[in-house]
């Protein structure tokens, strides 16, 4: 462990202070949100080929109950969030960009939140491709905001052998604290999510990854540890980005990965502390994932909190439900301010991967409405990013697009979009934005 982290606390190198702003809804504690009259299911929610239906119109489902299987290895399937009627499957708006197939549900009036399609599973005895599967079963996908089928991101080839699992509990994005609530309500199933995960990859130790900020998360967690765990609960600098994964394994294990690799390749596999807790809960059931632990906040937002919302849940109807300002013009952000993303309609539903929405009606404080000016070459940008990029000459040259250059030569592919450079770039440039249109465009070429 390098000293300067033994002297200022586990952290990384440069990053951003972003205000916190979680004081209205981390002492609050998760609610139940109610089912909307009408749900939206798309069939690619995740990294990988979209789900197959396997309903068809007027239909009769019941909550919890399969409607979509996975396609292939990299896929997984989609289960009821309600008990009700195909209305159809249709091309339907979505936060991910163009319109996307999805399964239109119609909620049967004044039914209750009881799960009725479970299949109990005795996990004791499987072996970890078993879990493995389970876990694939169950429609898991990383709820940190990547949509990252989780038995992908478990299963690591043998030729990799992990030691370490670890897991990012440090929640740095402004507003959000629904990872913050889990921690404290709901510590078993992330404990129990987490011994089923360190099964799934062989690890023999995991280690959970707070930030300093969260003393009362590190105690509830630490009360389900037992003795013989091998799980460790360590606390880090509060920071930004200090929960992407690249800083949090620097963070707590001091190693490095390099350019162009994956953390199995020096012997790490980081999930979130959300994912856990839906393996811990949905596993031992043979439940799907059908519902999510979201933060609804901002200065747009009459109640904010944490809520438990049904997936497919039109953002609408979500935003109807909490309240915020219909006629005032507000940015709408899935995700944290930060590394989310603005969505301009609010007919796209609620996925499995959105931890945030916040409302940020114009001029509040994450949404100075600034204008862009030249750059003044001032070198801030360059500071402050994590993995050590120049954004600035990465912007210089996507202005000029250049962005077969960007990639080849300046490294472009390494930026992981946390946004740090735009927060403190004082000529107001969206140096994130810029590399996300030339990363997108890239791939496309290679297309
Ligand atoms: S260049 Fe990418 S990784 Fe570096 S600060 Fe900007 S957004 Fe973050
Ligand atoms: S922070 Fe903004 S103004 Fe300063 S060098 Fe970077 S891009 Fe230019």
């Amino acid at each position: 462990m390098g000293l300067l982290s033994y002297l200022t606390g586990l952290t990384f190198p440069r990053g951003v202070h972003p205000p916190g702003l979680k004081d209205d809804t981390r002492e609050l504690p998760i609610r139940r949100m109610a089912f909307a009259p009408r749900m939206v299911l798309p069939l690619d929610q995740h990294f990988g080929p979209a789900a197959r239906a396997l309903v068809a119109k007027n239909q009769e489902v019941v909550r919890g109950e399969p409607i979509a299987e996975a396609v292939d290895d990299d896929s997984v399937p989609i289960h009821s969030p309600v008990t009700g009627t195909v209305e159809g499957i249709e091309l339907m708006p979505t936060a991910r960009g163009p319109k996307a197939e999805a399964i239109i549900l119609r909620a049967a009036p004044g039914d209750s939140q009881h799960v009725r399609w479970v299949k109990p599973q005795d996990l004791a005895k499987c072996s970890a491709r078993e879990l493995i599967e389970a876990i694939q079963q169950a429609g898991i996908v990383g709820q940190g905001g990547a949509a990252f089928p989780t038995h992908r991101k478990l299963r690591v080839p043998d030729k990799y052998p992990v030691d370490t699992l670890v897991i990012n509990g440090c929640e740095c994005e402004p507003y959000l604290t629904a990872d913050h609530r889990i921690m404290l309500e709901y510590g078993q199933d992330v404990i129990a999510g987490i011994r089923l995960a360190m099964r799934a990859v062989r690890a023999e130790q995991a280690i959970i990854g707070v930030e300093d900020d969260k003393p009362e998360a590190i105690a509830a967690l630490r009360e389900h540890i037992k003795a013989d765990d091998a799980i460790s609960v360590v606390e880090v600098r509060s920071k930004y980005p200090q929960g992407s994964e690249k800083m949090l394994i620097k963070a707590l294990l001091d190693r490095e990965v390099p350019s162009g690799c994956f953390p199995y390749q020096i012997g790490v596999v980081v999930n979130n502390i959300g994912t856990m807790a839906q393996i811990g809960q949905l596993l031992p059931r043979g439940q799907g994932l059908i519902e999510r632990v979201i933060t609804v906040a901002g200065p747009g937002v009459e109640k904010p909190g944490n809520y438990i919302v049904p997936i497919g849940t039109p953002l609408r109807y979500l935003l109807e439900s909490v309240g915020y300002p219909k006629d005032d013009p507000s940015r709408i952000i899935l995700g944290g301010p930060m590394m989310g993303s603005t969505v301009a309609a609010l007919d796209v539903p609620v996925t499995k991967s959105i931890s945030g929405v916040i409302v940020l009606p114009e001029g509040s404080e994450l949404d100075p409405a600034p204008r862009i000016q030249p750059c003044i070459r001032c070198g801030d940008c360059v500071d402050v990013c994590p993995v050590g990029l120049n954004p600035a000459d990465l912007a210089r040259l996507a202005a000029a697009r250049q962005y077969e250059v960007m990639e080849e030569e300046y490294n472009l592919n390494d930026c992981f979009e946390c946004g740090c450079c735009s927060f403190v770039c004082p000529s107001n440039i969206p140096l994130v934005q810029y590399f996300r249109i030339a990363k997108s465009l890239n791939r496309e070429r290679m297309s």
